[in-house]
């Protein structure tokens, strides 16, 4: 099972880097959030999932 997030959806909004620094952070360009820990079990993943505005986080 791996975090991932749809770049295409996300909005750069930066909420589950607020929420999840260890697992996400903002790219280069400050526009996209990405995951730096996909195999994270920590519970802010899940509260990261839930507030994501565009829903485009995601276990795979
Ligand atoms: S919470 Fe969702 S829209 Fe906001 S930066 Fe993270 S993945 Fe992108």
């Amino acid at each position: 099972m791996a975090i991932i997030i749809d770049a295409d959806a996300c909005i750069g909004c930066e909420t589950c880097v607020e929420l999840c620094p260890d697992v996400f952070e903002m790219d280069g360009d400050g526009e996209k959030a990405i995951v730096t820990d996909p195999d994270s079990t920590a519970e802010c993943v899940d509260e990261a999932i839930d507030t994501c505005p565009v829903e485009a986080i995601s276990k795979g």
